[in-house]
């Protein structure tokens, strides 16, 4: 949902209250695509808010249920539960905003490192890890959210040779990280001191 997960999403989703965490996800609601869909039923089990449901032989989702989990995305095989861009625009915005706040909350007080180690297609709300996306780069810190989170995702796109986020998830995951620099997060400008 996010494209990619470094400091500003574990700041601002991991540092957040369950309130927190419900506000940011509630505009991101997936999309449902009939044409893909082959009745597996694996889905009306699924979702963890009971929001997907079978009428007339047909899956639906109850929006008014829906949590914006995006768990659904990640089960149907087919793809038939998707987020746009837009969905994860506005995704990303409160996740940034939810940084700010918690940055306020540690007066400012905080540092982050990114392991650029066994970087899995998807986040850790996923139960599996898949093999990893690239080989190991290595270990980033800094006391700055927005300069590390830019630096870790050029760092995987150099390394790949392609903006390896953006091809896999079809989502711009630099969302955040400009989102983060506009709150006043901190800089997107960056100096790399290899130790
Ligand atoms: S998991 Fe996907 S393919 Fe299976 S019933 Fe649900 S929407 Fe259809
Ligand atoms: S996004 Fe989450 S809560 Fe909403 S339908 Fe999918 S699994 Fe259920």
């Amino acid at each position: 949902m996010a494209g990619f997960g470094g400091a500003i999403k574990n700041l601002g989703m991991g540092c957040c209250s369950k309130a927190g965490k419900t506000w940011q996800h509630e505009k991101s609601k997936p999309l449902y695509d009939e044409s893909k869909c082959i009745f597996c039923r694996k889905c009306l089990t699924f979702c963890p808010a009971d929001a997907i449901y079978e009428e007339n032989g047909k899956i639906k989702i109850d929006y008014e249920k829906c949590k914006g989990c995006g768990a659904c995305t990640v089960l149907c095989e087919k793809g038939c539960f998707y987020l746009t861009n837009d969905i994860a625009r506005e995704f990303q915005k409160r996740v940034a905003i939810a940084a700010k706040a918690a940055m306020k909350k540690f007066n400012g007080k905080a540092s982050f490192i990114n392991f650029l180690l066994d970087i899995t297609p998807r986040c850790d709300c996923c139960s599996f890890a898949d093999k990893p996306l690239i080989n190991d780069i290595g270990i980033l810190a800094s006391s700055d959210a927005v300069a590390i989170d830019q630096a870790s995702y050029d760092l995987v796109c150099k390394e790949a040779g392609k903006d390896i986020f953006y091809e896999l998830h079809g989502i711009d995951g630099t969302v955040q990280i400009n989102e983060g620099e506009k709150l006043g997060l901190g800089s997107r400008k960056y100096e790399l001191i290899e130790i």
